[in-house]
């Protein structure tokens, strides 16, 4: 692909019934903008017919580019994939379901030529999630934020304009566990946002099951912060002590007052205590392991079955 002003990278997964919506808006938009622009649908595996709908759009528009991953990769991968292909001054990325408006890419377009290397859309307002996501998303990105120690947006997902350098140092990142709006913000450069009411999704269903959103989640918290390790390990000490002065107690009462502490109770109390609290510290342990795991093997981060840029041999991956 040559370079563009403007490229628009679009994960979809199942999203058939929102791609021809999807494309209109983004064309209305981006033709005000530019006409120096590209499209790139990444098919995370769709199992609909999604990609007859985007192998119909790019042969009704030169714009339009695919990548056609060889099975579901996961969003953040897909989007990855995206970011390795686009080429362009300014790279945007979009959800497929028309959550994030594409309308908004103008305004997003707008503050960038103010001189940023990020513009984000910021969510004032989430239309049609439920309360559970949007309490388990506000409490978890304020948890997330006191964990790291560069700023990470609030209540902020993946949609936003980027500049070239970002997209180049992205592609650098090498970790397979991807979490690219904490790798974002984590670069520093002039970043900012604007606001913006997010929109339910048009049709289908979220692709987002609640053990895709949890991996993210704690994908989020294992890639910038080594905090739960430090909170596990003072645990151990702060317990350690405690049970100390337990034992001084025991022999002190056994022995001063002739009064020994009994019973299965206590036991069973105890020993279900440190077994608990033994258990959640090997599993948050075992969540950094099962991290260094996927990356000691190194294995490419998707597969790409088909695609219709010429370059497909050669990503633009910069060593
Ligand atoms: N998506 C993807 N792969 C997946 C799940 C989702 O490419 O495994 C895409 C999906 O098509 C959409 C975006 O990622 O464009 C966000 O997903 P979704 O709307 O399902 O998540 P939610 O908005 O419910 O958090
Ligand atoms: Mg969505």
């Amino acid at each position: 692909m040559q370079e563009n002003e403007l490229s628009i990278i679009i994960p979809v997964y199942n999203e058939s019934g929102n791609l021809q919506m999807l494309y209109d808006r983004i064309k209305n938009t981006v033709n005000s903008i530019t006409e120096h622009y590209e499209i790139l649908f990444v098919n995370d595996g769709s199992s609909d017919d999604s990609l007859l709908k985007i192998l119909e759009l790019s042969q009704s528009d030169s714009r339009v580019y695919y990548l056609n991953l060889s099975r579901n990769f996961g969003h953040q991968i897909a989007v990855s994939a995206g970011l390795e292909y686009s080429n362009a001054r300014c790279t945007v990325i979009i959800d497929s379901d028309l959550q994030d408006p594409p309308e908004l890419i103008s305004e997003l377009y707008a503050k960038f030529n103010e001189g940023f290397d990020v513009v984000y859309a910021k969510r004032q307002k989430r239309i049609g999630e439920s309360i559970f996501k949007k309490i388990t998303a506000k409490l978890y990105y304020r948890v997330l934020k006191k964990m790291v120690s560069f700023d990470i947006p609030l209540d902020a997902g993946d949609f936003r304009i980027v500049s070239k350098k970002v997209v180049e140092a992205i592609n650098k990142m090498p970790e397979q566990n991807k979490y690219l709006r904490g790798q974002i913000a984590w670069l520093g450069l002039k970043q900012t946002h604007v606001l913006y009411s997010r929109d339910s999704r048009k049709h289908g269903t979220s692709g987002y099951s609640y053990g895709k959103m949890i991996r993210l989640a704690f994908d989020g918290i294992t890639g910038f912060s080594d905090k739960p390790l430090l909170f596990v390990s003072r645990l151990g000490f702060l317990i350690s002590f405690f049970s100390f002065l337990l034992i001084i107690y025991a022999v002190f009462s056994h022995y001063a007052l002739e009064q020994t502490i009994t019973g299965w109770t206590s036991l069973i109390m105890s020993a279900a205590f440190i077994g608990g609290i033994q258990l959640l510290s090997i599993g948050v342990i075992g969540e950094y392991i099962s991290r260094i795991n996927v990356n000691v093997k190194g294995r490419p981060l998707y597969i790409v079955d088909t695609t219709n840029i010429e370059t497909i041999s050669t990503p633009k991956k910069t060593d």
